[in-house]
């Protein structure tokens, strides 16, 4: 499908071909459904609205509920304000949510509705919350939306209502699955003597099937939580470009010092989420994390010749590809092609970090390689036709370039639309990184396989 890419890199003026991200308000819509009975709203038409449904039930393989201003073209034309104070009143008498999180679209966006003033006056019932983040698909990616409508968590929800700061800290977990999160929230409870982690869609993207429609599932960070994150003494941000906005805002309307760590994915990265709780609350790491970090490093020992020396291509989501990059520099593979869709930094956090920061970790390595932020995958793909790659990780986009070039591939990020299961199990952690180990070395040893001859054809790998 892709084979007529060319292999001639030539400049281009602007555009994309098969992006490396997606718009805004998914990532919104994404965040939104982390806080417990949030009904996520599209300020915009239908179409948006049920793309981004679309598009996160085909990841998640659950449904996504959301409600939409749905714009006509009276609304196009003269700003969606009627429509956005009719949805909050009818969304409210009909589906009952506790809180509306409304995120904006391009039209919305482009027309210029003013979304605060629209919702002060707009009718909420007592006791219920309507936030909103203003998400401009022209502008960031998915990750941007999802850093958007953390930081309006933050922006409407938290407050200082204690004299003194309590012994708890603040996860931002970032763009990540609901398995991740999951894994964080267990590493968290053992570390920590207590924790507030938002978003949290842990329990609602991935809720059991129980026989009864739920329009509100269990999971979801508590709105009392989320406020009470103004009390906190810390907040550890996972992530450059997903949580630290959010955590910026914290510190500056609250008072609650942050640090911002990579997103916890290998050895080095779930150390170091570890040592930031222990210092936090003065606590002994327990022999149960002790014990898988033994593990993973033993798994690691005894496998490396697996992984040594290959070269990797990987794309995806700008803190999770930092985090795997590092991750895969420790197995001694060569991630010689790096890219992610995002382009810059978040607004108010720091620009540049991603290109910075991997060239960073590559040059310790001694491996050279391209990394571009804000890139898009006919380039990646015209840079594995230059220096061909063993092994490529990404999202299910990643297929075609696969094919194309016959290299094995390891889905990791989002979105993943062609296998299953993926959003329950984590890549973060001690345990993320050994199923890591598991799925790289499944695809490289497949491959060995299915190209050997007869009498190389080995039983023990
Ligand atoms: S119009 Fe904008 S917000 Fe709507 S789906 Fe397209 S890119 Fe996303």
């Amino acid at each position: 499908m892709l084979d007529s890419t060319p292999k001639e890199i030539r400049e281009r003026a602007g555009g994309l071909i098969n992006p490396a991200k997606t718009c805004q308000p998914i990532g919104a819509m994404y965040a939104a459904l982390g806080i417990h009975r949030c009904l996520p709203h599209s300020h915009g038409s239908q179409g948006c609205c049920s793309y981004h449904r679309m598009h996160l039930s085909r990841h998640f393989r659950d449904p996504v509920m959301a409600s939409t201003s749905s714009f006509t073209e009276g609304a196009s034309v003269f700003g969606g304000g009627a429509n956005l104070k009719t949805a909050i009143k009818t969304v409210f008498s009909v589906y009952d949510p506790d809180l509306i999180a409304v995120h904006t679209t391009c039209l919305s966006e482009t027309i210029g509705d003013d979304i605060p003033t629209l919702v002060r006056t707009a009718e909420v019932p007592a006791g219920k919350l309507v936030i909103h983040a203003n998400t401009p698909s022209y502008q960031g990616s998915h990750v941007t939306g999802f850093s958007n409508m953390t930081r309006a968590m933050v922006d409407y929800l938290a407050e200082v209502t204690a004299g003194t700061k309590k012994d708890q800290v603040n996860i931002l977990p970032g763009f990540l699955n609901p398995g991740d999160m999951r894994e964080i929230k267990r590493i968290a409870g053992l570390m920590a003597d207590r924790y507030v982690m938002f978003p949290d869609t842990s329990g609602v993207v991935d809720s059991p099937i129980t026989g009864r429609f739920e329009m509100y599932p269990r999971g979801g960070a508590r709105v009392k939580d989320i406020a009470d994150s103004g009390n906190s003494m810390l907040t550890i941000a996972l992530g450059h470009y997903a949580a630290e906005d959010a955590a910026n805002l914290l510190e500056r309307k609250c008072r609650v010092p942050y640090r911002v760590l990579k997103t916890p994915i290998g050895v080095r990265a779930t150390d170091r989420l570890l040592m930031a709780l222990r210092n936090a609350f003065v606590r002994e790491v327990p022999y149960e994390l002790e014990e898988e970090r033994g593990q993973l490093v033993d798994i690691m020992t005894d496998t490396h010749f697996h992984f040594h020396g290959k070269r990797v291509a990987i794309f995806g989501d700008p803190d999770l590809v930092m985090g795997l990059t590092e991750f895969l520099l420790s197995l001694g593979m060569k991630p010689i092609h790096v890219l992610t869709g995002t382009p810059g930094g978040t607004v108010a956090s720091s620009s540049g970090v991603f290109e910075q920061g991997v060239k960073e970790m590559l040059e310790e390595a001694g491996v050279e390689g391209r990394v571009k932020a804000g890139g898009d995958l006919f380039e990646l793909h015209q840079w594995i036709k230059n220096e061909p790659v063993d092994l490529l990780i990404g999202s299910t986009y990643g297929k075609y370039i696969a094919r194309a070039e016959d290299v094995p591939f390891v889905r990791v990020g989002f979105p993943i639309l062609d296998r299953s299961v993926h959003s329950y199990l984590p890549v973060v952690g001690y345990r993320g990184a050994m199923r890591l180990l598991e799925m790289i070395s499944g695809a490289l040893l497949d491959r060995a396989d299915r190209d050997a001859r007869d009498e190389d054809f080995e039983l023990v790998m």
